[in-house]
């Protein structure tokens, strides 16, 4: 399983530990008084290893002169340390991953888990490829409300509010949603309206948020999520990192372009689960979704079985996006 991904790992890891190594080498040198403390505590060390094997004598007091010495040693490096404004951490590697420390995996009850941090780069691998690869210029900082109209136009838009109003009313749903992630309660996020609107642009801004704060972060457009599923079912692939696991317990799944799918009874089957599932999250753990579409609410309700509309005006915030094609402005702008 990703071969590479793991040396890269074990590369990441390797060049921490060398790094915290060469740290405390000059360390040493630049302090020799440290160094000599160094030397003292791997004397007492070998001479209580020794011991425990000879002096069968007096073996206990030997023992607790020996342990009390090496403590003072630790407590001398640490004052030594703490004059400098520093404590033992500084020695320690700098890890790209805390939880992992760079190997990809951390100890559970007693069982080896994948940290979130490989999760995302197979989950970047094996499906989000291209599609939330531009998070560097799709992101709130090159976010403008510039791009939507302010005027309001009941007739045009279908609503009270101006779309540079009803965009800014989105913004802090979604900046919302980010910051209350974890709250079971939470309302997952439904976005309608036609292309062009910054539908994708928003699912992108969040996505980049809460990678930042190390969630697991899946893309998929409807029609290949739903291809996929189905491939799967007919030929189980041989391979332990399958896409229905991925897709239940990714911390945010974002199911882009709902309603360009061919859809069938089983497709709506395993479309229906994974909304469900991931609402009811399972797992104990919580998991969100982002689903966007070009269809109206109504159109969910004629299209599908009722209780997957159900399920979205139970557990979705519906956000309406209108205005004029963004995309299209651009175009005339230029
Ligand atoms: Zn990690």
């Amino acid at each position: 399983m990703h071969k590479e991904l793991l040396n890269e790992y074990e590369n990441k890891r390797r060049f921490a530990i060398r790094q915290a190594e060469e740290k405390k080498s000059s360390f040493l040198l630049k302090y020799p008084d440290f160094a000599k403390l160094e030397e003292e505590l791997s004397m007492a060390s070998i001479s209580y290893s020794r011991s425990l094997i000879t002096k069968p004598e007096d073996k206990d007091v030997f023992l607790k002169q020996i342990k009390q010495k090496i403590t003072d040693i630790q407590n001398k490096k640490l004052s030594f340390l703490q004059q400098l404004g520093l404590d033992f951490s500084y020695f320690e590697p700098i890890y790209e991953c805390k939880l992992c420390k760079d190997t990809g995996y951390f100890q559970q009850d007693n069982k080896s888990i994948m940290c979130s941090c490989l999760k995302q780069r197979i989950y970047n691998i094996e499906y989000n490829k291209s599609n939330i690869g531009n998070l560097e210029n799709e992101n709130f900082s090159t976010f403008s409300f510039d791009n939507y109209s302010d005027e309001v136009n009941s007739e045009k838009y279908h609503a009270s509010i101006s779309p540079r109003e009803n965009i800014r009313n989105i913004k802090s749903i979604c900046e919302h949603f980010i910051e209350h992630f974890d709250n079971p309660d939470e309302r997952n996020l439904l976005f309608i309206g036609n292309t062009g609107l910054g539908k994708t642009f928003l699912s992108n801004c969040i996505a980049y948020e809460l990678l930042k704060q190390g969630k697991t972060v899946l893309y998929q457009t409807a029609p290949v999520m739903l291809d996929e599923i189905i491939d799967y079912r007919f030929n189980k692939p041989n391979c332990n990192f399958s896409i229905i696991e991925n897709l239940l317990t990714v911390d945010l799944l974002i199911i882009d372009d709902l309603g360009t799918e061919t859809m069938n009874n089983m497709k709506f089957t395993e479309l229906f689960n994974i909304i469900n599932s991931r609402l009811l999250n399972q797992n104990h753990k919580i998991t969100k979704t982002i689903i966007s579409t070009n269809l109206s609410l109504k159109n969910i309700f004629d299209n599908y079985e009722e209780r997957l509309g159900s399920r979205f005006v139970g557990h979705y915030h519906i956000c309406r996006f209108f205005g004029d094609d963004i995309r299209f402005n651009q175009v005339k702008a230029k």
